[in-house]
């Protein structure tokens, strides 16, 4: 166990703390659980987010039936020692019902469905799919998907110009759609761009 986590205060809370998990990408609070010091251990051994179960009483792996773990990312406690925060990167819907969240499908912004979809672009391009348009843009290259951006570009330029406002949003969403590609092309995440506005503010 870490520094920070050696000082968690298990007796204020009879053994069991409650543990915050958050999607690292979308900040989505996926679920609540709770762990003990045994939990806690094995999760960081294994990197996968394992509680203590109250209704089974006993240790729990999520995902051990359905698949669906939560890959550990990052723990930390909060100022009273008597609450952790999970980040992890979730594989498949964290509640058992089948949603992304315990409390349906979340998405507290947004911009969250961009961290999602910059998740599936990065996929396309880790593991081609034959059949995937994303992975046959990686496919022809960098200077191909740069030259699409510029197409794109141009028609929201167009679009801006005449009235069609649907037109203007559809293009758009191209124009996003393939800028991230080139993102990922060369290596970067949308949070690369974000951090240089940030420092501009
Ligand atoms: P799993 O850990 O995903 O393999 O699921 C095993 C069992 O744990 C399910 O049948 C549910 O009873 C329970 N379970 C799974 N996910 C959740 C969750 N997010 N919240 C509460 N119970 C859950
Ligand atoms: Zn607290
Ligand atoms: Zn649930
Ligand atoms: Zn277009």
């Amino acid at each position: 166990m870490d520094n920070q986590l050696s000082t968690i205060d298990f007796e204020k809370t009879n053994g069991l703390v409650p543990a915050i998990i958050q999607d690292e990408k979308t900040k989505n609070v996926l679920m609540l659980g709770y762990m003990n010091e045994e939990a806690l251990t094995k999760t960081q051994e294994t990197g996968k987010v394992t509680f203590f179960s109250r209704t089974k009483n006993r240790l729990w792996t999520k995902g051990e039936e359905s698949g669906n773990f939560l890959e550990l990312k990052d723990i930390k406690l909060d100022c009273d020692n008597d609450t952790l925060l999970i980040q992890v990167s979730p594989i498949g819907p964290t509640c058992h019902k089948g949603t992304d969240t315990c409390w349906g499908e979340g998405n507290p912004s947004n911009f969250s469905f961009l961290s999602k979809l910059e998740g599936v672009i990065k996929d396309r391009h880790d593991n081609p799919d034959e059949k995937s348009y994303t992975s046959s843009l990686f496919k022809k290259g960098i200077n191909k998907v740069a030259q699409k951006v510029g197409e794109e570009a141009v028609e929201v330029v167009i679009e801006a110009k005449d009235n069609n406002e649907e037109l203007f949003l559809n293009e758009s969403a191209d124009l996003l759609y393939h800028y991230m590609i080139l993102l990922r092309a060369k290596g970067y995440d949308l949070e690369d761009v974000v951090k240089v506005l940030e420092d501009r503010h």
